[in-house]
């Protein structure tokens, strides 16, 4: 019997009420746990799946009680709270964690810098494809403690896990198990490469033999986890044959499994538009053809997955000129590929909060593509200096007002792309708000 499956009259708290806290006390409740509540802000409204909430100060106040403590996936494990629990000697897990224990159907779980959301959905939208019940849970906004709750049949749990997930889980196994790139500026937050490695090798520290490993192999900081799981590994790459897992040769998508390689569909036929998106294809067929999807089973979900919102997502067309919605492009690596991925000249509107990071390393790439630049929020001035002497780059403080400026701006043949390559918070709830924003300026063009 696993520490979470039985409460038996103990004590849990449950860090952070929104969603996922309150999913996960729901969980705990159901398991006869007497559940605590905190949560750092005295008006996050309570949860009536908790015995008590103790809010702010109070929060300290409870330790006392408890006999294990779970952490909301926004809650950094290294902060007060959880520290001064484990100080206490309290077992500490991640929502994450907790929902493991409860998951009776495999687990594929992706981790990466960026284009989780997007390949966690095209996965379970494949699975869907061929026919099985696949639930796509976990950061992307649906908790994991809910999906096992409320969809406890599905024939796999297709979760998304941050890096701070990864922090506090401890029996969390994947069947399998996908890295899909590491941007250097993690680094800094981990101290070195090595606790770097470590943490996110945490993906795959409980797999087993039967299990699987998907890297990529075009990821200079990925090779690194190359040769450690117990599972089997398989690589994709866009640049070079790959022995296991998945490729590009001939503009074709080439899956090699053993022993043998076969061709999928042509490149020019892949859902998603751009490189990355052909790269997290990759990672789809790998993942799938390890839960035993053969070629033709893969090709619907491959060919005719929509997408999703605010990633690339394309708004409308108005006079010849294609308005593209990216609001999720929060850092510099988003935005890059944003750009990367366009065949028009770009009308470009970009800022917000800026990222640490030096936004002139895109310096070529704008200047190549982007014939108009309009720059808002906090970080519009950095992004200005970085990009003024590569292209025509005007500076407004709103989001209405860059849209007008765009328009005015675009000829036939052009994209307005918004990937603001910064966060949203200067502005912004989060990056949908900004993105249901934009559309609706965009739908109100005339
Ligand atoms: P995450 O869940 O990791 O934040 P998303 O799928 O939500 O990733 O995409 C976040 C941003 O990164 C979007 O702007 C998207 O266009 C871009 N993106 C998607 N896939 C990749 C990738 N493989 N490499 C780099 N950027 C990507």
């Amino acid at each position: 019997m696993r520490y979470w499956s039985d409460g038996n009259g103990r004590t849990a708290g449950v860090l952070g009420l929104g969603r996922s806290g309150r999913a996960a006390a729901r969980l705990l409740q159901g398991r006869g746990f007497s559940v605590i509540g905190m949560d750092s802000d005295p008006s996050c409204g309570g949860c009536e799946y908790c015995r008590k909430v103790m809010v702010g100060r109070r929060q300290e106040e409870a330790l006392g009680e408890l006999d294990g403590l779970v952490l909301s996936p926004g809650v950094d494990p290294s902060s007060e709270i959880p520290s001064a629990a484990d100080d206490r000697g309290i077992p500490v897990v991640g929502e994450i964690e907790l929902a493991g224990q409860f998951a009776t159907a495999p687990v594929l779980a992706v981790t990466g810098s960026n284009g989780k959301t997007t390949t966690v959905e095209w996965l379970g939208f494949t699975l869907s494809r061929a026919g099985y019940e696949a639930c796509v849970t976990g950061n992307m906004g649906y908790p994991f403690s809910q999906a096992v709750l409320e969809r406890p049949d599905s024939d796999f749990f297709v979760v998304e896990v941050s890096s701070y997930q990864l922090q506090t889980i401890e029996s969390f196994r994947a069947r399998t198990a996908a890295i899909l790139n590491v941007t250097p500026d993690h680094l800094t937050r981990h101290g070195s490469m090595e606790g770097y490695i470590r943490a996110k090798s945490r993906i795959f520290m409980n797999q087993r033999p039967e299990d699987s490993l998907v890297l990529n192999a075009d990821d200079p900081v990925s090779v690194n986890f190359m040769g450690l799981t117990e599972g089997l590994e398989l690589h994709f790459s866009l640049r070079r044959e790959v022995r296991t897992g998945a490729c590009v040769e001939d503009d074709s998508i080439v899956m090699a499994w053993n022993g043998s390689r076969e061709r999928l569909m042509g490149t020019e036929k892949v859902a998603l538009p751009g490189r990355h998106n052909l790269a997290n294809a990759l990672a789809v067929v790998c993942m799938a053809r390890t839960v035993g999807l053969d070629s033709s089973r893969m090709l619907p979900g491959l060919r005719d997955f929509g997408g999703v919102p605010h990633r690339l997502e394309e708004v409308r067309n108005l006079d010849g000129v294609l308005y593209v919605n990216d609001s999720k492009s929060t850092n510099i690596d988003s935005l890059r590929v944003a750009l990367e991925a366009q065949s028009r000249p770009v009308i470009l509107i970009a800022g917000g909060r800026a990222k640490q990071g030096d936004y002139s390393q895109l310096a070529q790439l704008v200047g190549d593509r982007v014939k108009v630049a309009v720059l808002i929020g906090e970080g519009a001035q950095t992004l200005k200096r970085a990009w003024n002497d590569v292209t025509e780059a005007r500076t407004i403080e709103r989001l209405d007002g860059a849209v007008r400026v765009a328009r005015e701006a675009a000829e036939t043949g052009d994209v307005v792309l918004l990937s603001p390559g910064c966060a949203s918070f200067d502005q912004y709830r989060d990056f949908e708000e900004r993105g249901e924003h934009f559309k609706a300026l965009v739908e109100d063009l005339r």
